[in-house]
């Protein structure tokens, strides 16, 4: 990897690259930001918040000002087969008084209101930075409250500024495995813990119904529609699979050592990926019944949607993407899907990536494709005009990047309210790519 551009700034350089099959160097990730660099990524207790909050019975309190509850409420938008509880944001909206003198009394009187009007059976107690400035001490208050009222309170230390968005998904794991105790289940049932969804449009619905037809349950779900009486028996599972292995692959690290569950990454995002995933999980945790179950239910989904993705396949052959998402695993995906479509992903990139990742990256990308870690939104425009991309994927904040330049966007991320994941997510992401890359308001720009 090889060619930085001179004008990208110099403590950035060796997170951009463009690939090249020859160069043995290795594109830098996994960091912390470089300062100054006005970075894509959301702060720490963001990303501690976006693991958490989909588990739908839990209480999700917020201990700092306002803002932090104000700018990610309900930000994943996950849908819920059942309660409605996490919808909401809750603050302890701690003032410059408790700033001086301690926001413990605060926190504490918030809890004993939760228990009075909301009776749930756990809350989560965010840190966010200003608690880690005037260090009050969380984990004193929650340990106090569980004992008072028998419920589980669990703290989320995740001050915005201790580290990069990665460290708050560790946080937020962390958090998962404290509620669910270290203990090794003496029981086991023949199901899989589904990790790293987080059910935006209903994928976790797709997939449980797609495991279901080949005769495999799900023990628990963490996070998307998660609920607290699955979530406690995950350790009763005998296979974990990792959707986003970016935000909850060191939870199946975890798993594994604590409770002997091993993992396998996965991908429902594509049709190559989704019928590999299928066939890998049934090969796990089936027997010969079960894989040939899975072949056939693949061959009947494909031969459904075939005639339909060629059509698209047509009207999309020869365009360019570029792509800039949260994690390695969709990036990864999304580059075969695309291929898979006829289309040529010219620049890529990820806010929390790892090496491996980008090793897989290299490796499927043509050379010369601009592949970049923690971008800042100068360098994701400027690639764009350069590589004459027809259409980026991305997030919320990339969205007017894309729109300013002329170019076509695809929202894969949390504001998005149609199903991009299985067979039918397939088709609809062509359909939206179609629509909006040939739209013809991108002849009057
Ligand atoms: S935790 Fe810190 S960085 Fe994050 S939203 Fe709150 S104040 Fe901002």
């Amino acid at each position: 990897m090889e060619n930085r551009k001179a004008e990208i700034i110099e403590d950035r350089k060796e997170f951009v690259c463009y690939n090249s099959k020859n160069n043995e160097n290795k594109l830098k990730c996994d960091q912390n930001s470089v300062s100054g660099a006005v970075s894509q990524r959301a702060c720490v207790y963001c990303g501690a918040r976006v693991v958490l909050n989909p588990i739908t019975d839990a209480f999700h309190l917020i201990h700092g000002p306002i803002g932090c509850a104000a700018y990610t409420w309900d930000l994943r938008g996950s849908l819920s087969s059942g309660s409605e509880l996490f919808r909401n944001s809750f603050s302890t909206d701690l003032s410059e008084t408790d700033v001086i003198f301690g926001g413990e009394r605060k926190l504490k009187d918030s809890l004993d209101e939760i228990v009075e009007k909301f009776h749930p059976k756990v809350i989560f107690v965010y840190a966010t930075c200003i608690v880690g400035v005037i260090g009050d001490d969380i984990d004193a208050v929650c340990k106090m409250a569980e004992k008072k009222y028998s419920i589980r309170v669990i703290p989320v230390k995740s001050p915005g500024f201790s580290g990069n968005k990665s460290m708050g998904y560790r946080a937020a794991c962390d958090a998962i495995i404290k509620l669910i105790g270290e203990k090794k289940s003496k029981k086991k049932v023949n199901g899989i813990n589904y990790l790293g969804d987080f059910n935006l449009a209903g994928e976790v619905w797709v997939v449980e119904n797609y495991l279901k037809r080949i005769g495999i349950d799900i023990v628990s779900k963490l996070t998307g529609d998660g609920k607290y009486d699955e979530i406690i028996k995950a350790p009763e599972a005998k296979l974990n699979i990792v959707q986003c292995a970016g935000s909850m692959g060191y939870l199946a690290k975890k798993m594994e050592s604590l409770y002997d569950i091993p993992f396998i990454k996965t991908s429902f995002v594509g049709l190559e990926d989704t019928e590999n995933s299928l066939l890998q999980i049934a090969n796990i945790m089936g027997n010969e019944e079960t894989i040939q179950k899975a072949e056939d239910f693949i061959r009947q989904e494909e031969e459904k949607i075939q005639p339909e993705l060629d059509y698209y396949r047509r009207r999309l052959t020869g365009k360019k993407a570029a792509i800039y998402v949260g994690g390695g695993y969709k990036a990864i995906s999304l580059i075969k899907q695309f291929r898979d479509l006829g289309i040529e992903t010219i620049m890529v990139g990820t806010q929390t990536g790892k090496p491996e990742d980008y090793d897989i990256i290299e490796k499927i990308t043509n050379e010369g494709t601009v592949i970049l870690d923690d971008a800042n939104p100068y360098e994701l425009e400027k690639f764009m005009v350069e590589k004459g991309a027809d259409i980026l994927v991305g997030g919320v904040k990339e969205r007017p990047l894309a729109y300013k330049l002329g170019v076509a966007f695809c929202d894969h991320n949390h504001e998005r309210k149609h199903i991009l994941g299985g067979f039918q997510g397939a088709i609809n992401f062509a359909k939206e790519i179609d629509l909006t890359v040939n739209s013809p308001v991108w002849n009057y720009v």
